[in-house]
């Protein structure tokens, strides 16, 4: 075991700050990662306020963070994947049991017997685990990714979460040319999938409830701009939409968007807002719509969508911060300001 530094929270009303953690020493299948750059995800949020009490209650104290990359400093004996000095990336998972249906499909997001990166019990050191707001960190390989040399560090944590998440669900709905896409929150995974939306060939449009957030909207590749508060011109897109992706972390009406689906067409709510939304159930009878959700990806397909981005040089446009900017970039993620992902730059941990 060795100690590394952290920031935490100790209360659902407290703020972060730093401290030292546990970590494991390498066992023989673990990469030990010294982290560079870690993204925010407003799950980050969620989780450290106990947002998702009912679902998923947090265990404090609390490391946030599962937007994850980093340079490996040390392997255990079996690892073949990877050696000290490459660039390595972590997301939301890092074990499962490998043994179940769904781990055999690649699906090791969906295993029973899953961990997260922050706040799943930890086996090895008892307590539970803790997240990327840190100096190191050391996963077995099987949940280690690799990071396409092209790419810039900092916009690339965030494809750990916010890429996944949005490119699962596209790639199921076969979303490209001749497809009419509809992006809902210009947040971090929203702008991720603009993005997605807009290289796979797709006609995207935004619905925003910022409108200064038009001009970056069309820059990232939408090819419309719906300010969603305006029903006007919601009604343009009425019944026209095949396929919504509701990246919204807040309460919303989801009958709105429902409305704009084609027939056959299909929504997918992947943002979490804790309170239940109230569907109607003639937004989908009238028009055979279906409405599902999506769970961040398995292991493979993380692969699938790094190596994507690194073909089509895709980042997210991130702002970089350092740790101790943390509180006030929550402040911001919680007014829709920013600017389209933080990442906070891991540099500035070693100064405290
Ligand atoms: P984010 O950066 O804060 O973006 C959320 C966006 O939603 C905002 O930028 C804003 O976009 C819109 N929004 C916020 N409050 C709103 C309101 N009251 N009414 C309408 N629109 C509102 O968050 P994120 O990190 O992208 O995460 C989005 C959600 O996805 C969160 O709930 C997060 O927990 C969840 N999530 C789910 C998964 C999964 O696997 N399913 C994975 C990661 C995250 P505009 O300014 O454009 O309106
Ligand atoms: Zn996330």
């Amino acid at each position: 075991m060795y100690k590394t530094k952290a920031y935490t929270a100790t209360s659902a009303t407290s703020p972060l700050t730093g401290t030292t953690i546990p970590r494991r020493d390498p066992t023989e299948h673990d990469v030990q990662i010294e982290i560079l750059f870690c993204g925010i995800c407003h799950s980050d949020l969620h989780s450290v306020r106990n947002e998702w009490s009912e679902f998923m209650p947090t265990v404090y104290p609390i490391v946030p963070g599962h937007e994850i990359v980093g340079r490996v400093t040390k392997v255990g004996t079996a690892v073949t994947r990877y050696k000290p000095g490459d660039l390595a990336a972590v997301g939301c998972l890092v074990d499962s049991d490998r043994t179940c249906p769904r781990c055999k499909a690649g699906l090791e997001n969906f295993c029973p017997n899953l961990k997260l990166t922050f706040n799943s019990p930890d086996t090895h050191l008892g307590g539970v685990t803790y997240g990327g707001y840190s100096d190191s960190i050391v996963v077995d390989e099987r949940f280690v990714l690799r990071v396409p040399s092209n790419l810039d560090l900092a916009g690339t944590a965030p494809l750990l979460c916010a890429g996944i998440t949005t490119y699962s669900p596209m790639r199921r709905n076969s979303v490209g040319k001749g497809k009419k896409v509809g992006v809902v929150g210009l947040g971090g995974l929203g702008h991720m999938a603009v993005k997605f939306a807009h290289a796979l060939g797709a006609h995207v449009v935004v619905f925003t409830t910022s409108p200064n957030k038009k001009d970056d909207a069309l820059r990232l590749g939408a090819d419309e701009v719906v300010l969603s508060r305006d029903a006007s011109q919601m009604q343009k897109h009425a019944g026209s939409i095949d396929f919504i992706l509701d990246a919204v972390s807040a309460d919303h009406d989801i009958n709105a968007y429902l409305n704009l689906l084609a027939l056959d067409g299909n929504l997918t709510i992947v943002g979490a807002p804790p309170k239940p939304l109230g569907v109607s159930a003639f937004s989908l009878i009238f028009g055979n719509r279906s409405f599902s959700g999506s769970n961040i990806g398995g292991i493979p397909q993380t692969q699938e969508m790094l190596d994507f981005c690194g073909a089509h040089n895709i980042t997210a446009d991130v702002e970089v911060i350092p740790m101790q900017k943390v509180n006030e970039a929550y402040e911001r993620l919680v007014k829709s300001d920013v600017k389209y992902r933080f990442s906070i730059d891991m540099a500035s941990l070693d100064a405290e």
